[in-house]
């Protein structure tokens, strides 16, 4: 096992696991990386915390103990208890530990419909996906989708129980209505038949893709779930799906996270985001040391745990965050952040989003370019000014009705 030596300021850490199944590949491999490297392992399972909650003093206790003194806290909590054990993870959160997901990121990708519309607006290829109630727009949502054959989904499902291949229209109006009969929310999706019983995993620890395999059903099995009966591979990833993997999860705002992908004629589409990915099948196709990558990045970020900014932001009243598009005509285009003087204006430049790039905290000598997305905090007044006028009229529009659904690819 190799021993990662600690940084300068690092000692012996205290690291919890939430975890239901401590004796799982997964958290035995945390934990013998976590040994490996000098810190003190705890595996805690979710339910046994009880959640105290008063003014300026969030508590824990574990059975009959208050939790004190963990530096950091490692989450795997499960699909079943994923309410409670998020709590947890919050309450962490409220104490200063760092969390490595975050409690709002693990609830987040626990929806699959929440999970895309997250992903939906920041360059990740997606299967078209539709999301509806009444029967009436049903018939249009599958168009919508490419028609049959289709893929439907329960919204929380996972190891591949939920997912269904509906081979007509007809079958799958039925099935949506069966499952809405039983209060399921299901989405239908574009079913991308020529990645049809094959999928791309890639496991991504703070930005970075350590590993990645592709999976492959057994006989005519079309979902590549391992637990389905799917065999692994190790695969070269292709720059394109290493920067989708990346961006869902930042976009998800997980520090580790499990990307799956399918491979279509039109380059990679993300399905979903794991937030507790297991161990097991990637260690033994690829050969990585997954849990040490993570054990490593653990020391490295131990002094960032979450700050709820949009929290934060808003206690400062008269401000707010806007992201401002710098369209064609627009006074922002072609000028520099110094000589538009925001700061003056009690606006502050966070970020530009440029293409697929992202410039933090640029400097007043960056000039802005149509295309451009800048990220600002700043006095909502002054604000207001940089929206180009067509831009505060459209939003007030109404909204295209679901059966004539436009795409935006
Ligand atoms: P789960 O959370 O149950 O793993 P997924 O959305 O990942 O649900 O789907 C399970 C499997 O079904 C995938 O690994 C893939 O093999 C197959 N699958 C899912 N969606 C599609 C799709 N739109 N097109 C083709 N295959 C799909
Ligand atoms: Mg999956």
């Amino acid at each position: 096992m190799p021993t990662a030596s600690l940084p300068p300021d690092s000692r012996r850490l205290r690291i919890g696991i939430l975890s239901a199944n401590p004796r799982s590949y997964s958290i035995r491999r945390l934990v013998e990386a976590g040994r490996a490297r000098g810190h003190r392992m705890h595996v805690l399972e979710p339910t046994e915390f009880s959640i105290l909650v008063e003014a300026e003093r969030p508590m824990l206790y574990y059975r009959d103990h208050e939790v004190k003194q963990l530096d950091a806290v490692i989450p795997r909590i499960g699909a079943s208890i994923t309410f409670f054990g998020t709590a947890v993870v919050r309450q962490f959160e409220q104490m200063g530990v760092f969390c490595l997901n975050s409690a709002e990121a693990i609830a987040r990708s626990r929806d699959k419909l929440r999970s895309i519309q997250s992903l939906s607006r920041h360059h990740v290829g997606l299967p078209k996906t539709a999301f509806v109630k009444s029967r009436e727009v049903l018939p249009a949502a599958i168009d919508h989708v490419g028609g049959a054959p289709l893929i439907i989904k329960l919204l929380e499902g996972t190891q591949g129980i939920g997912v269904i291949l509906a081979e007509h229209a007809k079958t799958a109006e039925a099935i949506v209505e069966t499952l809405h009969a039983g209060k399921q929310n299901v989405l239908l999706q574009a079913f991308i038949q020529e990645s049809r019983g094959k999928d791309i995993r890639a496991f991504v620890v703070g930005g970075r893709v350590v590993a990645a395999m592709r999976r492959i059903a057994q006989g005519d099995e079309f979902r590549s779930n391992v637990h389905r009966g799917g065999r692994a591979e190790p695969v070269d990833l292709d720059p394109e799906y290493e920067r989708a993997a990346v961006r869902a999860a930042q976009v998800m705002g997980l520090r580790v996270a499990g990307v799956d992908m399918l491979e279509s004629n039109e380059g990679c589409k993300v399905m979903e985001v794991n937030s507790s990915p297991g161990l097991e099948g990637i260690e033994g196709a690829t050969g990585v040391d997954v849990a040490g990558r993570i054990i490593d990045y653990v020391e490295k970020e131990i002094l960032f745990p979450e700050v709820d900014v949009r929290q934060r932001l808003a206690l400062s009243a008269g401000h707010a965050v806007m992201d401002v598009p710098v369209e064609a005509g627009s006074p922002l285009a072609d000028r520099s952040l110094q000589e538009l003087a925001l700061r003056e204006r009690d606006i502050v430049v966070l970020t530009i989003t440029r293409d697929n790039e992202v410039i933090s905290v640029p400097r007043g000598s960056h000039v802005l370019r149509v295309g451009d997305n800048i990220l600002c905090y700043g006095n909502t007044e002054e604000l207001k000014q940089l929206v180009p006028p067509r831009k505060r009229r459209k939003s007030k529009s109404a909204v295209p009705p679901p059966a004539t659904p436009r795409d935006r690819t």
